[in-house]
């Protein structure tokens, strides 16, 4: 049995979701899956692995979808719903799927694939209720979702995890993040990765809360939502914290206020995805009342590192490690770095993925001989908390024979009251190897001299970038993660 669903059992008569005015119960839920599971098994008697790619927007029916897909013994494949043809041919292309479930608004889109004859192609309006199949005994070892990597490195790697690494990933934070059925979570985040899929809808089903769903983020509705006062938990990345403080800002004094108000009576809230820059933590502090709690995670491992849900939620932190994770830092020759040196976050446990999907390689290339995960991060440990560094491969720029942090640089230059945001990389040089440069975004005429002088006071002189250049904003991906390569291309 499918752990999550097992759970679902335990609630039928609790509301589950709360979709465009409708109210949707577990019992619900479950009979709707069951539904589709068998319009999937159509043929046969257990989907037995193949993969089922669907492009669904956030709602009951995409949970509905998820979970037939599941109970049929399939492994769902969720679509991004903002991407064009061709990225979304390539996942489907890359998993080889079987089938392919398209929602009513992506008809038009994904037409060129209905002539083709490796690909089911069904149109979720297509599903009729019939009497449920006897539906597979599904072994939790097996596969259960090929999620992508958010690219911003590299080509998007499909990373497989199973029944039991998802159940993992959600006990861990159910526990740490004190989860319970009176939870009621706004979701605003897209479900083709980890931190809408599993941190805020599968923790949430897991617990017998209420999901509501909003399928087009906007801030004045976000805030509508929140006034409200039946919300009580909100997980975002740090640019949609960014444009809800933005939003605030041109309110009332009233309206304000009544926002507040509600915010007040929120349980907890969350940042992850990317580095939360302090100066958002704290304007979201002065607005809400409520200390974000920032984590850190990856496709490959779900969530790791979280600050404390009771103790003291550090700025530019992330904490510590989530309870069955285990995380140690890592030298380049693989040794574990002594206390307050900087190292490669590792990290082992039930948590961890099985493999990168049709890339073996790329997957033993991923593991340390004993086992451990080689997240590619870099981080050090300050008073018993983790503070990220940055990627190897972008964010620590190897200038002059320095290792030099980039998001150090970039919560700096954050700070200076004229500069809304930045993003610092390093370009190849050849008298320092490389060169730090940062991209500002501001809405002033700045004096790059007097900005240097303004950071010298804050750093020493090899990190203070040697270019600077301005953008109207910085070039980023579909979860608002800097996008450093194509940064480094406007240099
Ligand atoms: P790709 O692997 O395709 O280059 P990606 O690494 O951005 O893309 P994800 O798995 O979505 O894909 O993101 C994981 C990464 O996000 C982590 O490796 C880390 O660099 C970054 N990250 C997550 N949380 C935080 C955080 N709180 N602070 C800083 N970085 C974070
Ligand atoms: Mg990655």
């Amino acid at each position: 049995m499918i752990p999550l669903i097992e759970k679902a059992f335990q609630f039928p008569s609790r509301i589950a979701v709360l979709d465009q005015e409708q109210h949707y119960s577990y019992q619900h839920l479950l009979d709707k899956s069951a539904a589709i599971a068998t319009n999937l098994l159509a043929t046969q008697k257990d989907l037995n692995q193949e993969r089922v790619a669907f492009i669904i927007p956030p709602s009951f029916d995409y949970l509905a979808i998820q979970w037939g897909i599941w109970r049929a013994g399939g492994i769902a494949v969720p679509l991004c719903t903002s991407y064009p043809l061709p990225s979304l041919e390539y996942v489907i292309d890359d998993t080889k799927a079987s089938f392919l479930i398209v929602a009513p608004e992506f008809e038009d889109l994904l037409s060129p694939l209905r002539a083709r004859e490796d690909l089911t192609y069904l149109s979720s309006k297509e599903f009729v209720n019939q009497p449920t199949a006897h539906l597979p005994d599904i072994d939790p070892a097996r596969g259960a979702m090929i999620l992508y990597t958010s690219g911003t490195t590299s080509l998007p790697k499909g990373v497989l995890s199973s029944h039991q690494t998802i159940t993992a990933q959600i006990k861990s934070l159910v526990q740490a993040w004190k989860w319970s059925e009176n939870d009621h979570i706004l979701s605003i985040l897209p479900l083709h990765h980890v931190h809408g899929i599993i941190n805020v809808n599968s923790c949430a089903l897991w617990s017998g809360a209420k999901v509501q769903f909003l399928p087009q983020f906007d801030p004045a509705k976000v805030f509508d939502i929140f006034s409200e006062g039946k919300v009580n938990v909100f997980m975002a990345v740090p640019t949609i914290y960014f444009k809800l403080i933005a939003f605030y800002e041109t309110l009332s004094g009233s309206e304000q206020e009544e926002i507040q108000k509600a915010l007040k009576k929120f349980r907890f809230m969350v940042s992850g995805s990317a580095a939360l820059p302090v100066s958002v933590m704290e304007k979201w502090k002065e607005i809400s009342g409520h200390t974000l709690l920032e984590r850190y995670g990856m496709t490959e491992i779900g969530m790791a590192i979280s600050n404390p849900y009771d103790g003291e939620r550090r700025p530019g932190h992330i904490g510590q490690a989530l309870p069955g994770v285990f995380v140690r830092l890592c030298d380049e020759d693989g040794k574990e770095v002594s206390p307050g040196k900087s190292g490669e976050i590792q990290v082992k446990g039930n948590t961890v993925f099985s493999e990168y999907w049709g890339k073996p390689e790329a997957t033993a290339k991923a593991f340390t001989k004993d086992g451990w995960f080689k997240t590619g991060d870099i981080a050090i440990v300050e008073d018993g908390y983790f503070r990220i560094l940055g990627r190897d491969s972008v964010d620590i720029i190897k200038s002059g024979g320095y290792k030099i942090s980039a998001l150090e640089i970039e919560e700096k230059i954050r700070a200076h009251e004229a500069i809304k945001d930045c993003g610092v990389v390093g370009i190849q040089d050849e008298e320092w190897g490389e060169k730090v440069v940062a991209a500002l975004v501001t809405d002033q005429n700045i004096d790059i001299s007097e900005l240097k002088n303004w950071l010298r006071a804050q750093l020493p002189s090899y990190k203070i970038p040697k270019e600077f250049i301005f953008l109207k904003e910085l070039p980023r991906n579909a979860l608002g993660k800097v996008t450093k390569n194509e940064l480094k291309k406007q240099f």
